[in-house]
């Protein structure tokens, strides 16, 4: 008999809900180093194989995006550049830059959150490789909520 691979125990379902959680955990950590809160995870096989979070203040770096983080973490774990049997999880709708950074990985699937009307790269139009699937509003919500409560902090502190 075939084992079903999305369950584990039965507790969990691996759906895209489960890993956008993931997700959703490292933009809390982004969160609170203070960084605009967006997270990115990477799995394989059901398998979480790198996380990541925005970290453009903590470097200074205004290319340290999640997903830019998450495509090094996961190609330094697999020893390999190309991602075709991953799939990326990330809060907020990648921008330009980060779907660009996608097409030169060949990332099987891109699933996100939050849209992002003014940056996204789908109001760009940028180019994803023809052999990537997406996924949009996953967890939408929660991805954009705590977007909000972040903003929301940061004009109070002003
Ligand atoms: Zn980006």
């Amino acid at each position: 008999m075939r084992q079903n691979k999305y369950f584990w125990g039965e507790m969990h379902t691996f759906d895209d809900s489960y890993f956008m959680k993931r997700a959703l955990q490292e933009a809390q950590t982004a969160f609170a180093k203070n960084e605009v809160p967006i997270g990115a995870v990477i799995v394989m096989k059901q398998q979480i194989i790198a996380r990541a979070h925005n970290l453009t203040e903590t470097l200074n770096d205004v290319t340290a995006h999640a997903e830019m983080q998450a495509f090094t973490a996961a190609a330094d774990f697999l020893g390999g550049k190309y991602l075709q049997d991953c799939t990326l999880y990330v809060t907020l709708e990648p921008c330009q830059m980060c779907a660009g950074a996608s097409y030169w990985t060949q990332i099987g699937r891109i699933v996100y959150g939050a849209s992002e009307a003014k940056r996204g790269f789908k109001v760009l139009k940028t180019t994803l490789h023809p052999r990537t699937e997406v996924v949009g509003g996953v967890l939408e919500k929660e991805c954009g909520a705590i977007l909000q409560r972040f903003f929301v902090e940061k004009r109070n502190l002003n």
